[in-house]
Protein backbone atom coordinates (compact mmCIF):
# COMPACT_ATOMS: atom_id res chain seq x y z
CA UNK A 1 0.00 0.00 0.00
CA UNK A 2 1.77 3.69 -1.16
CA UNK A 3 2.67 5.71 2.54
CA UNK A 4 2.43 9.76 2.00
CA UNK A 5 4.19 10.74 5.24
CA UNK A 6 5.04 14.22 4.56
CA UNK A 7 4.20 17.41 3.99
CA UNK A 8 4.83 19.73 1.44
CA UNK A 9 5.33 23.11 4.03
CA UNK A 10 7.79 25.91 3.14
CA UNK A 11 8.74 25.14 -0.60
CA UNK A 12 9.69 21.18 0.28
CA UNK A 13 8.47 18.03 1.62
CA UNK A 14 8.88 17.63 5.31
CA UNK A 15 8.77 14.99 7.88
CA UNK A 16 5.56 15.23 9.86
CA UNK A 17 5.36 15.99 13.51
CA UNK A 18 1.79 14.51 13.22
CA UNK A 19 2.01 10.37 13.97
CA UNK A 20 -1.31 8.88 12.65
CA UNK A 21 -2.31 8.49 9.08
CA UNK A 22 -5.47 8.57 7.21
CA UNK A 23 -6.08 4.98 5.17
CA UNK A 24 -7.83 5.68 1.67
CA UNK A 25 -10.23 3.36 0.55
CA UNK A 26 -11.87 3.17 -2.94
CA UNK A 27 -15.61 3.00 -2.31
CA UNK A 28 -16.26 1.05 -5.66
CA UNK A 29 -14.23 -1.86 -4.20
CA UNK A 30 -14.02 -1.26 -0.57
CA UNK A 31 -10.01 -1.54 -0.38
CA UNK A 32 -7.69 0.36 0.63
CA UNK A 33 -5.19 1.82 -0.99
CA UNK A 34 -3.10 4.31 0.72
CA UNK A 35 -2.05 6.03 3.79
CA UNK A 36 -1.58 9.64 4.40
CA UNK A 37 0.14 11.65 7.03
CA UNK A 38 -2.47 13.36 9.54
CA UNK A 39 -0.99 16.66 10.66
CA UNK A 40 -0.86 17.81 13.95
CA UNK A 41 -0.65 21.60 15.65
CA UNK A 42 2.41 21.73 15.27
CA UNK A 43 2.80 21.20 11.44
CA UNK A 44 -0.27 23.52 11.23
CA UNK A 45 1.61 26.53 12.66
CA UNK A 46 4.94 25.69 10.52
CA UNK A 47 2.59 25.71 7.39
CA UNK A 48 0.99 29.34 8.35
CA UNK A 49 4.09 30.42 10.02
CA UNK A 50 5.79 29.90 6.32
CA UNK A 51 2.74 31.30 4.58
CA UNK A 52 3.15 34.63 6.42
CA UNK A 53 6.99 34.73 5.84
CA UNK A 54 6.28 34.34 1.81
CA UNK A 55 4.16 36.75 2.32
CA UNK A 56 6.52 39.75 2.51
CA UNK A 57 7.77 39.34 -1.17
CA UNK A 58 4.93 37.00 -2.76
CA UNK A 59 2.71 40.25 -1.97
CA UNK A 60 5.00 42.70 -3.49
CA UNK A 61 5.76 40.63 -7.09
CA UNK A 62 4.29 41.76 -10.31
CA UNK A 63 1.32 41.09 -11.86
CA UNK A 64 3.52 39.33 -14.66
CA UNK A 65 5.42 37.60 -12.44
CA UNK A 66 2.92 36.09 -11.08
CA UNK A 67 1.03 35.06 -14.02
CA UNK A 68 4.28 33.33 -15.40
CA UNK A 69 4.31 31.02 -12.12
CA UNK A 70 0.43 30.36 -12.55
CA UNK A 71 1.22 29.11 -16.84
CA UNK A 72 3.92 26.97 -15.48
CA UNK A 73 1.58 25.55 -12.75
CA UNK A 74 -0.96 24.91 -15.56
CA UNK A 75 1.64 23.26 -18.19
CA UNK A 76 2.39 21.05 -14.79
CA UNK A 77 -0.99 19.82 -14.29
CA UNK A 78 -1.79 19.63 -17.65
CA UNK A 79 0.75 16.96 -18.13
CA UNK A 80 -0.83 15.07 -14.76
CA UNK A 81 -4.35 15.09 -16.08
CA UNK A 82 -4.57 11.15 -16.21
CA UNK A 83 -3.26 10.85 -13.01
CA UNK A 84 -5.29 13.20 -11.42
CA UNK A 85 -8.28 11.64 -12.86
CA UNK A 86 -7.30 8.24 -11.55
CA UNK A 87 -6.56 9.78 -7.87
CA UNK A 88 -9.90 11.11 -7.71
CA UNK A 89 -11.80 8.40 -9.15
CA UNK A 90 -9.84 5.32 -6.69
CA UNK A 91 -10.41 7.81 -3.92
CA UNK A 92 -14.04 9.37 -4.34
CA UNK A 93 -15.37 6.81 -6.79
CA UNK A 94 -16.31 9.00 -9.68
CA UNK A 95 -16.42 6.62 -12.67
CA UNK A 96 -12.84 7.01 -14.77
CA UNK A 97 -14.87 8.25 -18.18
CA UNK A 98 -16.59 11.09 -16.13
CA UNK A 99 -13.06 11.79 -13.96
CA UNK A 100 -11.56 12.32 -16.98
CA UNK A 101 -14.02 15.31 -17.73
CA UNK A 102 -16.02 16.93 -15.12
CA UNK A 103 -13.19 16.30 -12.52
CA UNK A 104 -10.23 17.43 -14.78
CA UNK A 105 -11.53 19.63 -17.24
CA UNK A 106 -11.11 22.42 -14.21
CA UNK A 107 -7.34 22.60 -15.67
CA UNK A 108 -7.54 24.53 -18.52
CA UNK A 109 -9.34 27.05 -15.90
CA UNK A 110 -6.22 27.24 -13.94
CA UNK A 111 -4.35 29.86 -16.66
CA UNK A 112 -7.31 32.48 -17.35
CA UNK A 113 -5.94 33.68 -13.75
CA UNK A 114 -2.70 34.64 -15.17
CA UNK A 115 -4.58 37.05 -16.88
CA UNK A 116 -6.45 38.16 -14.03
CA UNK A 117 -3.30 38.68 -12.15
CA UNK A 118 -3.88 42.60 -13.64
CA UNK A 119 -6.81 42.96 -11.80
CA UNK A 120 -4.87 43.51 -8.70
CA UNK A 121 -3.34 46.58 -11.00
CA UNK A 122 -6.53 48.23 -11.17
CA UNK A 123 -6.31 51.98 -9.41
CA UNK A 124 -9.15 54.66 -8.91
CA UNK A 125 -8.73 58.25 -8.65
CA UNK A 126 -11.51 59.71 -6.72
CA UNK A 127 -10.84 63.41 -6.45
CA UNK A 128 -7.52 63.53 -3.70
CA UNK A 129 -7.64 59.64 -3.72
CA UNK A 130 -5.99 56.74 -5.23
CA UNK A 131 -7.80 53.66 -4.51
CA UNK A 132 -5.98 50.30 -4.67
CA UNK A 133 -6.22 46.75 -4.33
CA UNK A 134 -3.88 44.64 -2.61
CA UNK A 135 -3.42 40.87 -1.57
CA UNK A 136 -5.84 40.14 1.30
CA UNK A 137 -2.52 38.26 3.41
CA UNK A 138 -2.55 34.34 4.30
CA UNK A 139 -5.45 32.58 3.60
CA UNK A 140 -6.73 28.73 5.42
CA UNK A 141 -8.11 26.58 1.97
CA UNK A 142 -10.63 24.26 3.74
CA UNK A 143 -12.40 21.68 0.98
CA UNK A 144 -14.53 18.85 0.54
CA UNK A 145 -14.13 15.46 -1.55
CA UNK A 146 -16.67 15.80 -4.07
CA UNK A 147 -15.10 18.03 -6.90
CA UNK A 148 -11.76 18.31 -4.96
CA UNK A 149 -9.29 19.51 -7.87
CA UNK A 150 -11.73 21.69 -9.13
CA UNK A 151 -11.96 23.41 -5.24
CA UNK A 152 -8.60 22.94 -5.14
CA UNK A 153 -8.63 25.47 -8.33
CA UNK A 154 -11.59 27.48 -7.32
CA UNK A 155 -9.40 28.80 -4.18
CA UNK A 156 -5.78 28.70 -5.51
CA UNK A 157 -5.85 29.94 -8.66
CA UNK A 158 -7.14 33.69 -7.82
CA UNK A 159 -5.22 33.51 -3.99
CA UNK A 160 -1.94 32.99 -6.31
CA UNK A 161 -3.17 35.73 -8.88
CA UNK A 162 -3.96 38.39 -6.18
CA UNK A 163 -0.57 37.55 -4.01
CA UNK A 164 -1.83 36.04 -1.12
CA UNK A 165 -0.03 32.80 0.53
CA UNK A 166 -1.69 30.01 1.98
CA UNK A 167 -2.45 26.98 3.74
CA UNK A 168 -4.39 24.18 2.01
CA UNK A 169 -6.22 21.67 4.16
CA UNK A 170 -8.29 19.23 1.61
CA UNK A 171 -11.23 16.36 2.90
CA UNK A 172 -8.94 13.70 4.44
CA UNK A 173 -10.41 10.86 2.08
CA UNK A 174 -9.66 12.89 -0.82
CA UNK A 175 -5.76 14.42 -0.33
CA UNK A 176 -4.21 12.98 -3.77
CA UNK A 177 -4.71 15.64 -6.50
CA UNK A 178 -3.76 18.21 -3.58
CA UNK A 179 -0.29 16.08 -2.89
CA UNK A 180 0.11 16.25 -7.22
CA UNK A 181 -0.49 19.51 -7.13
CA UNK A 182 2.03 20.36 -4.09
CA UNK A 183 4.48 18.03 -6.57
CA UNK A 184 3.85 20.83 -9.58
CA UNK A 185 4.28 23.40 -6.98
CA UNK A 186 7.73 22.08 -6.61
CA UNK A 187 8.52 21.23 -9.77
CA UNK A 188 8.15 24.74 -10.91
CA UNK A 189 9.67 26.47 -8.30
CA UNK A 190 6.79 28.71 -6.84
CA UNK A 191 8.59 30.96 -4.02
CA UNK A 192 9.11 28.64 -0.85
CA UNK A 193 5.64 28.98 1.36
CA UNK A 194 4.13 30.78 -0.88
CA UNK A 195 1.63 27.43 -0.98
CA UNK A 196 1.82 24.77 1.77
CA UNK A 197 -0.41 21.73 1.84
CA UNK A 198 -1.19 19.46 5.32
CA UNK A 199 -3.19 16.40 5.36
CA UNK A 200 -5.71 15.16 7.95
CA UNK A 201 -9.09 15.27 9.45
CA UNK A 202 -10.63 18.68 9.36
CA UNK A 203 -12.49 17.99 12.39
CA UNK A 204 -9.04 17.92 14.35
CA UNK A 205 -7.37 20.48 12.75
CA UNK A 206 -10.05 22.68 11.49
CA UNK A 207 -10.32 24.46 14.84
CA UNK A 208 -6.78 25.65 15.23
CA UNK A 209 -6.82 26.60 11.63
CA UNK A 210 -9.77 28.95 11.43
CA UNK A 211 -8.90 30.82 14.90
CA UNK A 212 -4.85 31.11 14.25
CA UNK A 213 -3.54 34.54 14.44
CA UNK A 214 -1.74 34.80 11.61
CA UNK A 215 -4.22 33.90 9.04
CA UNK A 216 -6.32 36.38 7.73
CA UNK A 217 -9.13 34.72 5.36
CA UNK A 218 -10.50 31.56 5.55
CA UNK A 219 -12.36 30.34 2.33
CA UNK A 220 -13.91 27.00 3.35
CA UNK A 221 -16.26 25.04 0.59
CA UNK A 222 -18.35 22.23 2.32
CA UNK A 223 -21.74 21.44 4.92
CA UNK A 224 -23.90 24.34 5.59
CA UNK A 225 -23.17 23.48 9.49
CA UNK A 226 -19.29 22.98 9.40
CA UNK A 227 -19.65 26.49 7.66
CA UNK A 228 -21.52 28.06 10.35
CA UNK A 229 -19.10 26.40 12.92
CA UNK A 230 -15.87 27.88 11.02
CA UNK A 231 -17.59 31.32 10.69
CA UNK A 232 -18.40 31.51 14.47
CA UNK A 233 -14.79 30.58 15.16
CA UNK A 234 -13.39 33.13 13.03
CA UNK A 235 -15.11 35.97 14.32
CA UNK A 236 -13.04 36.47 17.76
CA UNK A 237 -10.35 37.60 14.78
CA UNK A 238 -12.24 39.28 12.69
CA UNK A 239 -11.08 37.04 9.65
CA UNK A 240 -12.72 37.39 6.03
CA UNK A 241 -14.58 33.90 5.69
CA UNK A 242 -15.91 32.97 2.10
CA UNK A 243 -17.94 30.24 2.63
CA UNK A 244 -19.27 27.98 -0.42
CA UNK A 245 -21.72 25.53 1.30
CA UNK A 246 -24.55 23.01 0.47
CA UNK A 247 -27.67 23.46 -1.71
CA UNK A 248 -31.35 21.54 -2.70
CA UNK A 249 -31.70 23.49 -5.86
CA UNK A 250 -34.52 23.16 -7.96
CA UNK A 251 -35.40 22.80 -11.51
CA UNK A 252 -38.52 24.70 -12.72
CA UNK A 253 -40.24 22.51 -16.12
CA UNK A 254 -43.00 24.75 -17.79
CA UNK A 255 -45.65 23.38 -19.40
CA UNK A 256 -44.50 24.16 -22.87
CA UNK A 257 -41.17 23.30 -22.15
CA UNK A 258 -39.81 20.38 -24.45
CA UNK A 259 -40.42 17.79 -21.86
CA UNK A 260 -37.95 14.95 -22.61
CA UNK A 261 -35.14 17.23 -23.04
CA UNK A 262 -35.74 18.89 -19.74
CA UNK A 263 -36.36 15.57 -17.91
CA UNK A 264 -33.05 13.90 -19.38
CA UNK A 265 -31.14 16.83 -18.85
CA UNK A 266 -32.77 17.01 -14.99
CA UNK A 267 -32.02 13.16 -14.15
CA UNK A 268 -28.48 13.57 -15.87
CA UNK A 269 -27.19 16.85 -14.29
CA UNK A 270 -28.04 15.08 -10.49
CA UNK A 271 -26.75 11.24 -11.08
CA UNK A 272 -23.28 12.38 -12.83
CA UNK A 273 -21.39 12.19 -9.78
CA UNK A 274 -23.56 9.93 -8.07
CA UNK A 275 -25.60 13.46 -6.74
CA UNK A 276 -22.59 15.07 -5.19
CA UNK A 277 -22.52 17.92 -6.94
CA UNK A 278 -23.72 21.10 -4.91
CA UNK A 279 -24.97 22.79 -7.76
CA UNK A 280 -26.84 19.81 -8.92
CA UNK A 281 -30.80 20.38 -9.34
CA UNK A 282 -32.39 17.78 -6.82
CA UNK A 283 -35.94 19.11 -6.74
CA UNK A 284 -37.68 18.54 -10.05
CA UNK A 285 -40.78 20.77 -10.11
CA UNK A 286 -43.29 19.84 -13.10
CA UNK A 287 -46.53 21.24 -13.93
CA UNK A 288 -49.56 18.88 -12.74
CA UNK A 289 -50.68 18.38 -16.18
CA UNK A 290 -47.28 16.73 -17.78
CA UNK A 291 -46.80 15.10 -14.23
CA UNK A 292 -47.27 11.41 -15.34
CA UNK A 293 -45.16 11.57 -18.93
CA UNK A 294 -42.61 13.09 -16.74
CA UNK A 295 -42.28 10.45 -14.34
CA UNK A 296 -41.79 8.18 -17.04
CA UNK A 297 -39.84 9.79 -18.65
CA UNK A 298 -37.61 10.18 -15.69
CA UNK A 299 -37.26 6.50 -15.22
CA UNK A 300 -36.19 5.90 -18.82
CA UNK A 301 -33.55 8.04 -18.77
CA UNK A 302 -32.57 6.48 -15.28
CA UNK A 303 -32.16 3.46 -16.77
CA UNK A 304 -29.94 4.74 -19.81
CA UNK A 305 -27.52 5.31 -17.14
CA UNK A 306 -25.49 1.82 -16.31
CA UNK A 307 -24.72 1.72 -12.47
CA UNK A 308 -21.13 -0.14 -11.72
CA UNK A 309 -17.39 -0.34 -11.49
CA UNK A 310 -15.53 2.79 -12.00
CA UNK A 311 -12.53 1.48 -14.01
CA UNK A 312 -15.01 0.42 -16.84
CA UNK A 313 -15.38 2.78 -19.49
CA UNK A 314 -19.34 1.88 -19.90
CA UNK A 315 -20.59 3.34 -16.31
CA UNK A 316 -22.25 6.34 -15.56
CA UNK A 317 -22.84 6.44 -11.84
CA UNK A 318 -20.46 4.68 -9.53
CA UNK A 319 -20.91 4.40 -6.11
CA UNK A 320 -21.03 7.56 -2.93
CA UNK A 321 -17.78 8.63 -1.90
CA UNK A 322 -17.72 6.27 1.09
CA UNK A 323 -19.40 3.53 3.06
CA UNK A 324 -20.44 6.78 5.76
CA UNK A 325 -22.56 8.54 3.10
CA UNK A 326 -23.78 5.41 1.30
CA UNK A 327 -25.55 5.15 5.15
CA UNK A 328 -26.49 8.67 4.84
CA UNK A 329 -28.14 8.67 1.84
CA UNK A 330 -29.64 5.46 2.44
CA UNK A 331 -31.53 6.77 5.56
CA UNK A 332 -32.88 9.84 3.73
CA UNK A 333 -34.76 6.96 1.14
CA UNK A 334 -36.38 5.89 4.33
CA UNK A 335 -37.42 8.74 5.36
CA UNK A 336 -38.82 9.97 2.25
CA UNK A 337 -40.39 6.40 1.92
CA UNK A 338 -41.76 6.98 5.96
CA UNK A 339 -43.54 10.53 4.86
CA UNK A 340 -45.22 9.39 1.88
CA UNK A 341 -43.24 9.61 -1.25
CA UNK A 342 -43.55 7.29 -3.91
CA UNK A 343 -40.61 5.38 -5.73
CA UNK A 344 -40.81 5.78 -9.63
CA UNK A 345 -37.46 3.84 -9.36
CA UNK A 346 -34.44 3.18 -6.84
CA UNK A 347 -34.82 2.26 -3.53
CA UNK A 348 -33.24 1.19 -0.62
CA UNK A 349 -31.42 -2.19 -2.00
CA UNK A 350 -28.21 -2.58 -3.93
CA UNK A 351 -27.89 -1.88 -7.70
CA UNK A 352 -27.53 -4.91 -9.46
CA UNK A 353 -24.13 -6.51 -9.97
CA UNK A 354 -23.06 -4.20 -7.10
CA UNK A 355 -22.80 -6.59 -3.93
CA UNK A 356 -19.55 -4.32 -2.63
CA UNK A 357 -18.97 -0.56 -2.31
CA UNK A 358 -20.55 2.26 -1.84
CA UNK A 359 -23.09 2.39 -3.95
CA UNK A 360 -26.79 3.05 -4.15
CA UNK A 361 -29.81 2.79 -6.82
CA UNK A 362 -30.47 6.07 -8.36
CA UNK A 363 -33.54 7.15 -6.70
CA UNK A 364 -36.52 9.14 -7.93
CA UNK A 365 -39.55 10.04 -5.92
CA UNK A 366 -42.88 11.17 -6.82
CA UNK A 367 -45.37 12.84 -4.87
CA UNK A 368 -43.67 14.43 -2.78
CA UNK A 369 -44.26 18.06 -1.75
CA UNK A 370 -42.05 20.63 -0.48
CA UNK A 371 -42.68 20.56 3.00
CA UNK A 372 -41.05 16.79 2.99
CA UNK A 373 -37.71 16.43 4.48
CA UNK A 374 -35.92 15.08 1.64
CA UNK A 375 -37.32 18.05 -0.76
CA UNK A 376 -36.07 20.42 2.26
CA UNK A 377 -32.78 18.82 3.04
CA UNK A 378 -29.45 18.16 1.10
CA UNK A 379 -29.12 14.41 0.52
CA UNK A 380 -25.58 14.21 -1.98
CA UNK A 381 -26.86 11.42 -3.37
CA UNK A 382 -28.19 10.39 -6.64
CA UNK A 383 -32.04 11.04 -5.22
CA UNK A 384 -34.22 13.19 -7.08
CA UNK A 385 -37.57 14.42 -5.88
CA UNK A 386 -40.38 15.01 -8.50
CA UNK A 387 -42.70 18.00 -7.17
CA UNK A 388 -46.09 18.47 -8.98
CA UNK A 389 -47.51 21.99 -9.39
CA UNK A 390 -50.37 24.03 -10.56
CA UNK A 391 -49.17 27.56 -11.51
CA UNK A 392 -46.18 28.91 -12.27
CA UNK A 393 -46.39 31.43 -9.48
CA UNK A 394 -46.60 28.38 -7.18
CA UNK A 395 -43.47 27.01 -8.72
CA UNK A 396 -40.97 30.05 -7.90
CA UNK A 397 -42.87 29.93 -4.75
CA UNK A 398 -41.62 26.27 -4.25
CA UNK A 399 -38.48 27.18 -5.72
CA UNK A 400 -37.57 29.81 -3.33
CA UNK A 401 -39.08 27.74 -0.43
CA UNK A 402 -35.48 26.35 0.88
CA UNK A 403 -32.97 27.52 3.25
CA UNK A 404 -31.01 27.35 0.43
CA UNK A 405 -29.94 29.24 -2.83
CA UNK A 406 -27.05 28.01 -4.11
CA UNK A 407 -27.95 27.16 -7.93
CA UNK A 408 -31.35 26.29 -10.21
CA UNK A 409 -32.64 25.38 -13.30
CA UNK A 410 -35.72 26.47 -15.79
CA UNK A 411 -36.44 24.53 -18.57
CA UNK A 412 -38.78 26.60 -20.89
CA UNK A 413 -40.21 27.32 -24.67
CA UNK A 414 -37.48 29.31 -24.85
CA UNK A 415 -34.48 31.36 -23.55
CA UNK A 416 -36.57 34.32 -23.01
CA UNK A 417 -39.63 32.90 -21.24
CA UNK A 418 -36.95 30.73 -19.63
CA UNK A 419 -34.85 33.98 -18.34
CA UNK A 420 -37.89 35.91 -16.61
CA UNK A 421 -38.33 32.80 -14.50
CA UNK A 422 -34.28 32.50 -14.05
CA UNK A 423 -34.82 36.50 -12.72
CA UNK A 424 -37.20 35.56 -9.62
CA UNK A 425 -35.03 32.51 -8.15
CA UNK A 426 -33.41 33.54 -5.16
CA UNK A 427 -29.90 31.34 -6.12
CA UNK A 428 -26.59 32.60 -7.25
CA UNK A 429 -26.54 30.34 -10.52
CA UNK A 430 -29.63 29.53 -12.43
CA UNK A 431 -29.14 26.91 -15.77
CA UNK A 432 -31.94 27.90 -18.73
CA UNK A 433 -32.65 25.61 -21.60
CA UNK A 434 -29.28 22.69 -20.24
CA UNK A 435 -27.05 26.23 -20.57
CA UNK A 436 -23.42 24.49 -19.76
CA UNK A 437 -21.02 25.31 -16.70
CA UNK A 438 -18.83 28.28 -17.17
CA UNK A 439 -15.61 28.67 -15.19
CA UNK A 440 -15.75 31.88 -16.11
CA UNK A 441 -18.90 33.00 -14.58
CA UNK A 442 -18.64 33.57 -10.84
CA UNK A 443 -20.63 30.34 -8.46
CA UNK A 444 -21.77 31.20 -5.03
CA UNK A 445 -24.70 30.92 -2.64
CA UNK A 446 -27.36 33.27 -1.29
CA UNK A 447 -29.10 32.18 1.67
CA UNK A 448 -27.66 29.57 3.94
CA UNK A 449 -25.82 28.45 0.85
CA UNK A 450 -22.78 31.11 1.63
CA UNK A 451 -21.45 33.93 0.73
CA UNK A 452 -18.72 34.04 -1.34
CA UNK A 453 -17.94 34.05 -5.34
CA UNK A 454 -15.59 31.93 -7.04
CA UNK A 455 -14.70 31.59 -10.19
CA UNK A 456 -14.50 33.94 -13.47
CA UNK A 457 -12.98 37.37 -12.22
CA UNK A 458 -15.28 37.97 -9.39
CA UNK A 459 -13.31 35.21 -7.96
CA UNK A 460 -9.79 37.23 -7.08
CA UNK A 461 -12.51 40.05 -5.51
CA UNK A 462 -12.41 37.71 -2.40
CA UNK A 463 -8.90 37.84 -2.06
CA UNK A 464 -7.52 41.89 -2.10
CA UNK A 465 -8.18 44.52 0.37
CA UNK A 466 -9.08 48.11 -0.51
CA UNK A 467 -6.82 51.17 0.69
CA UNK A 468 -7.47 54.48 -0.09
CA UNK A 469 -4.14 56.72 -0.48
CA UNK A 470 -4.90 60.61 0.16
CA UNK A 471 -2.57 62.73 -1.85
P1 LIG B 1 -17.83 18.85 5.31
O1 LIG B 1 -18.33 20.13 5.82
O2 LIG B 1 -18.03 17.64 6.14
O3 LIG B 1 -16.25 18.90 5.05
C1 LIG B 1 -15.63 19.86 4.20
C2 LIG B 1 -14.22 20.08 4.67
O4 LIG B 1 -14.26 20.60 6.00
C3 LIG B 1 -13.33 18.85 4.74
O5 LIG B 1 -12.01 19.21 4.36
C4 LIG B 1 -13.35 18.50 6.20
O6 LIG B 1 -12.16 17.80 6.58
C5 LIG B 1 -13.39 19.87 6.83
N1 LIG B 1 -13.94 19.91 8.19
C6 LIG B 1 -14.75 19.02 8.81
N2 LIG B 1 -15.02 19.43 10.06
C7 LIG B 1 -14.38 20.61 10.23
C8 LIG B 1 -14.29 21.55 11.29
N3 LIG B 1 -14.90 21.36 12.46
N4 LIG B 1 -13.56 22.67 11.09
C9 LIG B 1 -12.95 22.90 9.90
N5 LIG B 1 -12.99 22.05 8.88
C10 LIG B 1 -13.69 20.92 9.04
O7 LIG B 1 -18.44 18.69 3.85
P2 LIG B 1 -18.27 17.46 2.89
O8 LIG B 1 -19.24 16.42 3.34
O9 LIG B 1 -16.83 17.10 2.75
O10 LIG B 1 -18.73 18.09 1.48
C11 LIG B 1 -20.01 18.08 1.03
C12 LIG B 1 -20.66 19.42 1.25
O11 LIG B 1 -19.93 20.41 0.52
C13 LIG B 1 -22.07 19.48 0.71
O12 LIG B 1 -22.88 20.15 1.62
C14 LIG B 1 -21.92 20.29 -0.57
O13 LIG B 1 -23.08 20.95 -1.00
C15 LIG B 1 -20.85 21.24 -0.19
N6 LIG B 1 -20.23 21.81 -1.39
C16 LIG B 1 -20.48 23.11 -1.71
C17 LIG B 1 -19.90 23.67 -2.86
C18 LIG B 1 -20.13 25.09 -3.25
O14 LIG B 1 -19.45 25.59 -4.15
N7 LIG B 1 -21.05 25.80 -2.63
C19 LIG B 1 -19.08 22.88 -3.66
C20 LIG B 1 -18.85 21.56 -3.30
C21 LIG B 1 -19.42 21.04 -2.14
Amino acid sequence: MKRYEKLFINGDWVEAHGKGFTTLVNPATEEAFAEVINADQDDLNRAVAAAKAAFTTWSQTTSDERAEYIRKLQKALEARKEELAVAMSQSMGCPIKWARIIQVNCVSAFAKFADRTKEMDVVKEVNNSLVVREPVGVCAFITPWNYPLYQLIGKVAPALAAGCTMVLKPASITPLQDIIFAECVKEIGLPAGVFNLITGKGGELGDALVTHPDVDMVSFTGSTNTGARIQRLAADTIKRVCLELGGKSPLIITEDAPLADAVRGGVRDVLINSGQTCVCQTRMLVPRSRYEEATVLAKKFVDEMPVGPTDSEETDIGPLSSMAQRETVLKYIQIGLDEGAKLVTGGLERPEGCEKGAYVKPTIFRDVNNKMTIAQEEIFGPVIAMIPYDTLEEAIEIANDSKYGLSSGVWAANKEEGLKIARRIRAGQCYVNGGDFNYDAPLGGYKQSGNGREWGDFGIHEFFEIKSIQL
